[in-house]
């Protein structure tokens, strides 16, 4: 029996946003618009979007103690995530500061801040809550020796979600835990380095099962996903809907679609309803203020 359908462990960031007419050169002052705080960081994101999904979730992940971490918390708690593996403190809240053009485009800079200090050591003195988790999901937005302890702490018959965002090199030990390895196009292309020689994301999905994941899930966007096991490449659809704002879709795919795998379905099942979620979540602002719940993602059909 486990406690938690879902164990994220991740970052959790305040966006600070501001719209400007255009970017300040080097030495340049610009006057952009009010400033919009979200929660945000990929790990709360995952969290928040498993738990409005109806998932019993828990998040190991780092804040620091001042304002931006209590809106994080605040965020966390309304959708219903258990955060006593929220630790508190050691260095500010992580920032991404984002400035929006008039065509939509973002610039952003991130301070990782306390993101960057969650350690090794914050993963084995949580492991009451591994064994616990059904599933223990993870992206890079915090140190790679941090992910690496985290296989190291799976409990038997666990199973580990990896979208490695932002995309580097990793550990043969990480990929080997990965069922699936989750990733877009960029992050595929990125992995795959000069052995992305194809424009077609199945073959990329292939080369990346042959480093070692058990499966492989490939999101498309407006395209759907490609899901990918020793049994072959499956193409997942989309949802066709009216797309306002696709911020955070992946972070919204990946939790609902290691939800689906807790509960026992198939890749290709788990991937379809993850689709819906994905789907839904791009027809709202926001990244978490645009999460669906159970019933939203169902009544989207497809
Ligand atoms: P990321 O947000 O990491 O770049 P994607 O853009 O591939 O990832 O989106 C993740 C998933 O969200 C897609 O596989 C799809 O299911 C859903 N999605 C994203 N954009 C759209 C869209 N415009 N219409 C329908 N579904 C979408």
């Amino acid at each position: 029996m486990y406690d938690y359908d879902l164990l994220v462990v991740g970052s959790a960031n305040a966006d600070l946003v501001t719209v400007v007419e255009r970017r300040p050169a080097a030495g340049e002052t610009v006057l952009g618009g009010d400033l919009a705080v979200h929660p945000g960081g990929k790990g709360a994101n995952q969290a928040v979007a498993a738990a409005r999904l109806g998932a019993r979730t828990a998040l190991l992940a780092r804040v620091g103690d001042d304002g931006h971490g209590r809106l994080l918390l605040d965020s966390l708690h309304a959708a219903g995530v258990d955060t006593v593996g929220v630790l508190v403190g050691g260095a500010p809240t992580g920032v991404a500061l984002i400035t929006v053009d008039p065509s939509g485009d973002n610039s952003i800079v991130v301070s990782p801040g306390a993101n960057a200090r969650l350690t090794p050591g914050d993963v084995r003195a949580a492991v009451s809550l591994f064994l616990a988790s059904r599933v223990v999901s993870a992206q890079l937005e915090i140190p790679l020796e941090t992910v690496v302890e985290v296989v190291r702490h799976l409990a038997d018959g666990s199973r580990f979600v990896l979208n490695p965002s932002p995309p580097r090199a990793l550990p043969t030990e990480v990929l080997a835990a990965c069922d699936p390895l989750v990733v877009n196009e960029h992050e595929a292309r990125v992995l795959l380095g000069e052995a992305c020689v194809s424009e077609e994301p199945a073959d990329w999905a292939r080369l990346l099962l042959a480093k070692g994941p058990r499966s492989v899930v490939v999101t498309l966007g407006a395209e759907g996903a490609l899901v990918c096991d020793s049994s072959g490449v499956t193409r997942v659809p989309s949802v066709r809907v009216d797309a306002v704002d696709t911020t955070g879709a992946g972070d919204a795919f990946t939790a609902a679609l290691a939800r689906e795998l807790g509960s026992g379905a198939s890749l290709a099942e788990a991937a379809a309803y993850a689709a819906r979620v994905g789907a839904a979540a791009v027809t709202r602002r926001g990244a978490q203020e645009s999460y669906p719940t159970a019933a939203e993602a169902e009544a989207l059909g497809g």
